[in-house]
């Protein structure tokens, strides 16, 4: 019997119990490819679909460490090295209690093709841990990175597997882990990207994410020959990526109005300005604090916090003409989704991996809106890691132009990829397809060249 999505989909469910973000993403990509494999017969004949949705490799491990109290704690460590066709592994590592294979598997198999993108030399992989930095003292983060690297370090290296940041994990956390990978590989390399600017870190990385998101709106809106200037933001998270898509927002002349994090979110009808950024920086990269104390701070700001009741996320239903999800997977449903089509967004740009549910996601491209998915429109973050990892391997530094000079050429090559791919097979405006082809015909094509491997 002929395959079709369906039972293609069948098998790997059957293969991958109960990881349903692993599902959800793997058939996002299963439709959009569907039409390339019957032009592409070879392709079925490689089993490469079967191959792309399998990891090349799954470590996980036991992460014993002593809290400050003396008591023993015991986390559970990942990584998964995806796919390796076109470069070393690479990929962020998440801290969250949430983080568990399925949702791993899902992030890994997204990088790859996000990855595949950015037109760098980089393979897919994703790792992390069940560990909650929230409420931790600094010291109980040293030990846990510590005890979490002393297990990673025999399976990184910078011509194999390259981990950065992501949920979780920023400046702190990576600069921990480098010292103990230091330590015990006695090797000063570039096994991590998104270190300290003293010790081989890029400029522009800790922006890049961000701000590519928001460079992917622009490039968006400029099909219709329109800019972000004078429009009004929704931005979900408080964290790296939504502090930086804040930032270059207002660089641009938009009006940013909303931040969040998992306690709640606040709406500034008057709007984030650099003032108001700054004491959201402050708030969360030095005091650790929560978004709610922005409404204490400002009383142009009303905060809402989080009510599990609801069928929906009130920040999703406000006037405005962009959102920029930048907190977490599926944060935006099918609700949400229709809230915000009916205020007005005509631009979704994703921050965030996967943010929006499949029937969010068929929304906004049956109503043909400017609809940029994770993979294509965050993908800036990978593509400076990518850069860092070129810069330490020539033991030099670009400049701060210079980086973001070379993110603004990536995010448009992503953007007009995308734009191709989704015209040449026939669904032209639609990104999801666009990017997900684009992605795929590279790593299909290495594979074939590679052999069965
Ligand atoms: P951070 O840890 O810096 O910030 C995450 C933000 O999202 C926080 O405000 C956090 O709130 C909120 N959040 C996290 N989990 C939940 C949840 N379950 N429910 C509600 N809010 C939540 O992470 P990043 O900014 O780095 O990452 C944000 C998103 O961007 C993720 O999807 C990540 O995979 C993606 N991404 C990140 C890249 C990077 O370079 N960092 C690159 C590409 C994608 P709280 O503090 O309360 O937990």
């Amino acid at each position: 019997m002929a395959q079709n999505v369906a039972s293609f989909m069948e098998n790997v469910t059957a293969k991958n119990p109960s990881e349903t973000e692993f599902h959800q993403a793997v058939e996002e990509v299963v439709e959009s490819i569907w039409p390339v494999l019957d032009k592409r017969p070879e392709y079925r004949k490689a089993k490469i679909l079967e191959r792309v949705t399998e990891p090349e490799r799954v470590i996980m491990f036991r992460v014993p460490w002593v809290d400050d109290s003396g008591e023993v704690q015991v986390n559970r460590g990942f990584r998964i090295e995806m796919n390796s066709a076109i470069g070393p592994y690479k990929g962020g590592l998440r801290f969250h209690p949430s983080v568990n294979l399925g949702i791993l598997k899902f992030l890994a198999f997204e990088q790859v093709f996000k990855n595949s993108l950015t037109t760098l030399p980089m393979g897919g992989g994703k790792g992390g841990s069940d560990f909650d930095p929230k409420g931790k003292s600094d010291l109980e983060v040293m030990r846990f990175t510590q005890a979490f690297m002393s297990e990673l370090f025999r399976h990184i290296g910078p011509n194999t597997d390259v981990p950065a940041g992501d949920i979780g994990v920023g400046g702190r956390e990576i600069g921990f882990m480098f010292g103990q990978y230091k330590k015990l590989a006695n090797e000063f390399t570039g096994i991590l990207t998104g270190k300290g600017l003293n010790w081989g870190g890029s400029l522009i990385r800790p922006e890049a994410t961000g701000y590519g998101a928001v460079y992917f709106a622009a490039n968006m809106l400029e099909t219709k020959n329109e800019t972000l200037e004078g429009k009004t933001c929704l931005v979900s998270g408080s964290g790296n990526v939504a502090q930086y898509a804040i930032e270059k927002l207002l660089d641009l002349g938009a009006k940013p109005v909303t931040c969040s994090d998992s306690g709640g979110y606040i709406y500034d009808e008057a709007g984030i300005d650099r003032e108001k950024l700054a004491f959201i920086m402050e708030l969360k990269n030095v005091k650790r604090g929560r978004v709610s104390e922005y409404a204490e701070k400002f009383s142009s700001a009303v905060y809402t916090p989080v009510n599990r009741d609801l069928d929906h996320n009130p920040l999703w239903d406000h006037k405005a003409d962009c959102a920029f999800p930048c907190a977490t997977q599926n944060e935006v449903n099918a609700v949400d989704a229709g809230n915000l089509l009916r205020n007005g967004v005509y631009v979704v740009s994703e921050g965030a991996n996967m943010p929006t549910v499949p029937e969010g996601v068929n929304q906004f491209v049956d109503a043909k809106i400017l609809y940029g998915p994770g993979k294509a429109a965050n993908a800036g973050g990978v593509a400076v890691s990518g850069l860092e990892m070129s810069q330490n391997s020539m033991r030099y530094n670009w400049t701060r132009e210079e980086v973001d000079q070379k993110l603004h050429g990536i995010m448009k090559s992503i953007h007009d990829a995308s734009v191709a791919a989704a015209n040449e097979f026939g669904t032209p405006g639609n990104y999801v397809n666009g990017a997900n082809i684009a992605g795929f015909v590279k790593i299909a094509d290495t594979m074939l060249d590679q052999g069965v491997v």
